[in-house]
């Protein structure tokens, strides 16, 4: 298997977190007697350029078919930070209803909306067919496909947008330079992209392996990223750091023939990431040791609560849950249930761990002693959330960066 990036044969094992399900495929009822299928889930480094990546590649139309049910809308964080993203940009690049913004992967439309409420034209691309719909209804023009270079080349023949957006869809990418190529077609030429992605600085720093899953093919940095830019005549100008997924940065992209001038953030970012360089064997070493660490915590406390008499459901029907819960080898013996917001997923079970999905109503009836929250990155928001069952007693654990109560 070669490197995505710049093609070097891929040796170095970055971590091995064995055989998992597709971590968004939930599975019905009445195909819970059949076998999940298992891959391989490992990450591995390119000696080269740095990019980490999974050695496995699945196609993307079983990633993310048509039934793709992650809804933006349903968390009230994310909905926060985007619509503080849309008023900075408006301003920073003096949008006004003559412009027209683009999104790649816009999902049910949660960003570009705060745009299209300012007047500003607004197209998303969303290849999910069921989000891209819930987008359309309301009042989001939106195409259903995929980005690449040849839809880019078409929509080029219109007018260029000054602002275009890629957040969290990098990762998600198996051709990541005919997308970038997209972008490259499609933008103007003082015009800017913006990407934000989860930063491998975090994955490292805080252990964060649960962020590891089929369908994130790449784990990415400055230093990875820039060689492919280039590539296809753009540079990186300015880098802010973001709290989002655990620690994200949002770069900001312009063309090399443009007038942007680079800020500083670009080199400094570049610096700290030379000190968890993901092909130095003591920072990957490291990594596979803690990962292992948290797993053996976390079963022995799961299961001491257990042999206690206590009672375990846990939080969230998120991805990182399923890497995190079948790593662990957690399953529906250890925790009874998974409550969740989104009703698309009540009625339906985790792959593999077979943990059924509930309506977080069922908390006001079967109040579980230990509640484990699976997307630890939003922590804040689901205790205050949660703040009337915890006076009953519920206590909050979670598993990254290390197992605690909280
Ligand atoms: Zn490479």
């Amino acid at each position: 298997m070669n490197c995505r990036g710049c093609g070097a044969e891929l040796t170095l094992t970055f971590l091995d977190l064995g055989m998992s399900p597709i971590a968004n495929n939930l599975v019905e009822a009445k195909k819970l007697n059949h076998q999940n299928k298992n891959y391989p889930l490992r990450a591995m480094t390119c000696e080269k350029c740095s990019l980490v990546q999974l050695s496995e590649v699945i196609p993307k139309e079983m990633l993310f078919p048509a039934s793709y049910t992650y809804f933006s809308s349903y968390s009230s964080t994310w909905l926060e930070h985007s619509k503080a993203y849309a008023e900075k940009m408006i301003s920073l690049l003096q949008l006004n209803q003559n412009d027209i913004v683009i999104e790649i992967a816009s999902n049910d439309g949660y960003l570009l909306q705060y745009f299209a409420n300012s007047k500003i034209q607004v197209l998303g691309i969303e290849p999910a067919a069921g989000v891209a719909k819930a987008a359309i209804a309301k009042g989001i023009p939106t195409l259903i496909n995929y980005f690449g270079e040849s839809i880019a080349v078409e929509l080029a023949k219109g007018k260029k947008p000054k602002l275009m957006i890629g957040n969290n869809v990098l990762a998600h990418v198996p051709d990541i330079h005919d997308f970038i190529k997209g972008f490259s077609a499609l933008i103007a030429d003082e015009g800017v992209i913006t990407f934000e992605f989860p930063h491998l600085l975090n994955l490292i720093k805080n252990t964060q392996f649960d962020t590891i899953y089929h369908e994130h093919y790449s784990y990415l940095s400055i230093t990875a990223l820039l060689p492919i830019f280039a590539q296809y005549g753009l540079r990186v100008i300015n880098v802010e750091k973001l709290l989002t997924h655990g620690g994200s940065l949002r770069i900001f992209v312009a063309k090399k023939i443009s007038n942007w001038i680079k800020h500083e953030s670009v080199q400094d970012t570049i610096n700290e990431e030379s000190q968890y360089d993901p092909r130095d064997i003591k920072i990957y070493k490291s990594l596979q040791v803690v990962t292992e660490g948290i797993k053996n915590d976390l079963l022995s406390e799961l299961i001491q609560c257990k042999k206690e008499g206590k009672s375990i459901s846990a939080y969230g029907a998120a991805a990182k849950g399923v890497t995190l819960l079948n790593y662990c080898g957690i399953g529906s013996d250890l925790i009874d249930y998974v409550v969740d917001l989104n009703p698309n997923k009540h009625g339906k079970f985790l792959p593999g761990s077979q943990i059924p999905i509930v309506d977080i109503n069922v908390l006001d009836t079967t109040l579980p002693d230990i509640l484990l929250v699976l997307p630890w990155n939003l922590s804040i928001e689901i205790k205050s959330q949660l703040s009337s069952y915890l006076k009953s007693g519920v206590k909050t654990i979670r598993a990254i960066p290390k197992v605690e109560y909280f």
